[in-house]
C-alpha cells in the first residue's frame, strides 16, 4: 500500500485510466488503472486531488494501480472553478517537483493543507499560491538563504535580495543596484521556510507585502525552475 493522492487521471482506451500518484513512500508513481472508468469499478474514486491509500503492482515494464481506499476525496473543490484552477496548478507543480522512488511526505502534507486552505476560503487564493510555491522550493532544497548576509554573515539589517548570490545581503554589503527587500516580505519568506506545512496557511498580508513577496518568488522560480505549467493558462484567467 502506498499512501498519498491522485495528481492526475487521464483516460486511456475505453475503460481505463493512466494515474499519477504522489505518495509518501515512493514519491511520484505512475500506473495503469484497468477498468477505472467502468461505473462499478472501485477505482472510479481515483479522481484528481483524492487522498487515500493505493494498492499497487510494480511490473517490469509498467505499474498498475490495483485498488484504492479514498479517505479525503476533495470533491468539494469541483464546485468552485477558481479552486479547481488553483488545485490543478498545485497538483501539476507537485508532479513536476516530486522525485520518483523517494519519500515525499512533506510535499503531500503541503498539498493537503493547501487544498484545505482553498476550501476554507479564509486566505486569498494568490497568497495560498505564494506560500505553496515557495514551500515547494524549500522542500526541493532550492531556496534562498534568508537568515544572514551572504557577504559578511551579519544577522541584522538585511535589506537586499540577490538572485545572483541566492539570498539576502545586509544594508552595508548590498549594492544599490540590487533588489531591496522589506522587513515584512523577508519575515514572510523566513516564516514559510521554517514553518511546517500544517501551520502555514493561517495568515494574511498587506497587499503591498504580498505583491513584493510574489515578485521575489516569481523571480526565483524564473531563475531556478524555468518551466511553464499548462494549468497556469487558467490561473491567469482566475487572477484577472
Ligand atoms: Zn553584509
Amino acid at each position: 500500500m502506498l499512501r498519498g493522492c491522485v495528481l492526475s487521471a487521464a483516460p486511456v482506451g475505453e475503460y481505463d485510466k493512466r494515474i499519477v500518484l504522489l505518495t509518501r513512500e515512493k514519491g511520484k508513481f505512475s500506473g495503469f488503472a484497468r477498468g477505472a472508468r467502468r461505473p462499478r469499478s472501485q477505482l472510479i474514486t481515483c479522481q484528481p486531488f483524492a487522498f487515500g491509500s493505493f494498492e499497487v503492482f510494480e511490473g517490469k515494464h509498467s505499474n498498475s494501480i490495483v485498488s484504492a481506499k479514498i479517505s479525503h476525496p476533495f470533491t468539494e473543490i469541483s464546485a468552485n472553478l477558481s479552486a479547481v484552477w488553483y488545485a490543478s496548478y498545485f497538483a501539476e507543480l507537485a508532479g513536476y517537483y516530486a522525485a520518483e522512488g523517494m519519500e515525499e511526505a512533506e510535499r503531500i502534507d503541503l498539498l493537503y493543507v493547501a487544498l484545505r486552505a482553498l476550501l476554507a476560503g479564509k486566505m486569498p487564493y494568490p497568497l495560498i499560491k505564494l506560500v505553496y510555491e515557495f514551500k515547494s522550493f524549500v522542500i526541493s532544497g532550492e531556496y534562498p538563504n534568508l537568515f544572514g548576509c551572504l557577504s559578511c554573515g551579519n544577522l541584522d539589517s538585511l535589506a537586499y535580495f540577490s538572485y545572483e548570490k541566492g539570498g539576502v545581503l545586509c544594508s552595508s554589503c548590498g549594492d544599490v543596484m540590487e533588489r531591496r527587500i522589506s522587513a515584512a516580505a523577508l519575515y514572510t519568506l523566513q516564516f514559510i521556510t521554517v514553518t511546517p506545512p500544517e501551520k502555514l496557511f493561517s495568515f494574511t498580508l498587506k497587499q503591498e507585502v504580498q505583491m513584493e513577496a510574489e515578485g521575489i518568488v516569481a523571480g526565483w522560480r524564473k531563475r531556478f525552475f524555468p518551466h511553464r505549467f499548462k494549468s497556469e493558462d487558467y490561473l491567469d484567467l482566475a487572477e484577472e
